[in-house]
């Protein structure tokens, strides 16, 4: 029989987010600093038949349905279509969160593997801000890169794009125009404070409120039930598609998050601005069996608090920034 990863609160965990490299090819300002970070050793990392042990147990003991690999970069990782082919038998809902820039070349295989969908991360459409932003001349590599994705069959093909004031907010129908064009769904996302730098701050949010104030002048909007989704969504009153919003700062989606995570270097988190995480890699490296594996996710997401307290004095920001962590 089942069991749930219940929490306190009565939240279901059903989602499970791993972040399987904390390295990565780029350098955005809003979430790694320009040297980089100090990458977690190769031996720290999480193996690949480590990675469907605890899947595997997560899915068939716990009924987990979905599985997002995340990073750092997933890409960089060698051999990334073997760890996709063992997570696909696994029958979830297998998606990658990635920034795009060596999917034209890596779709296909990702697809044959059985990756089902893909998340491209994408702030500017313009070449001199994209360099500025990601501290990389990559906009024409990532363009084709989605172009691929969406030739290859990925459906839908989402674009994450961190709107930040005075910075990218501009572009904000740029990106709407884009997605109806290349038949993509682009997700706007507040700017959260995990960047590496500490540069964050309150006045760079760019609030739902106002991202759909701009949209709605453009277009009509529906709004689309959004499940346990993190993004509120709305469909265009024409037919062209859809849009999402991830409200993490101004609208947070706590009370129903059914999210846990793995990162890279084996550590259970609960919660993306958890505090506190659990070593899942010690026991699985001290030959744990599976109960003793469950106990450590049961007991994990237990301590789960009600919601973070962003924008609150009472906030406390995570020792790990977003690509340690795994957006
Ligand atoms: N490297 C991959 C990528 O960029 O898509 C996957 C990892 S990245 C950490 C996952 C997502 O987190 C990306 O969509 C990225 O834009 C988002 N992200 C990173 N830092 C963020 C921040 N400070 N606030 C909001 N989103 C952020
Ligand atoms: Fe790398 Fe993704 Fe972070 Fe950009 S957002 S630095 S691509 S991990």
């Amino acid at each position: 029989m089942k069991h749930q990863l219940l929490d306190t609160y009565g939240r279901v965990h059903k989602d499970l987010r791993i972040s399987i490299t904390d390295r990565c090819n780029f350098r955005c300002s809003y979430c790694m600093p320009e040297d980089g970070l100090e990458w977690t050793p190769r031996e720290e990392l999480l193996t690949y038949e480590e990675i469907e042990r605890l899947s595997s147990l997560l899915v068939t003991r716990f009924g987990v349905e979905s599985i997002r690999l995340t990073g750092g970069e997933p890409t960089v990782r060698a051999n990334l279509s073997d760890l996709i082919a063992r997570l696909a038998k696994l029958n979830v809902d297998l998606s990658m969160t990635t920034n795009g820039a060596t999917l034209s070349l890596a779709a296909n295989r990702l697809k044959e593997a059985g990756l089902q969908r893909i998340n491209i991360s994408l702030d500017s459409l313009q070449r001199k801000r994209f360099a500025e932003l990601t501290r990389r001349d990559n906009l024409e590599q990532v363009l084709e890169g989605i172009s691929t994705a969406t030739q290859v069959g990925f459906d839908p093909v989402k674009i994450n794009m961190v709107v930040m004031k005075g910075i990218n907010d501009d572009e904000i129908l740029d990106f709407v125009e884009f997605g109806r064009r290349e038949k993509v769904v682009v997700r706007f996302i507040e700017f959260m404070p995990l960047d590496a730098d500490e540069a964050w701050d309150q006045k760079r949010v760019m609030p739902l409120s106002e991202i759909l104030e701009i949209i709605s002048k453009a277009h009509g909007l529906i709004p689309v039930e959004r499940g346990n989704s993190p993004a509120a969504r709305w469909r265009y009153e024409d037919g062209a598609g859809e849009i999402g919003v991830i409200a993490t700062v101004s609208d947070a989606f706590c009370d129903s998050c059914d999210r846990i995570r793995l990162t890279a270097d084996g550590k259970f988190r609960n919660c993306l601005f958890a505090l506190k995480d659990y070593d899942v890699r010690e026991l699985l490296r001290n030959g744990a069996d599976d109960d003793q594996i469950s106990n450590l996710f049961v007991h994990g997401v237990k301590e789960k608090w009600a919601g973070h307290q962003i924008g609150k004095s009472v906030f406390i920001r995570p020792s790990k920034s977003m690509s340690q962590i795994g957006g």
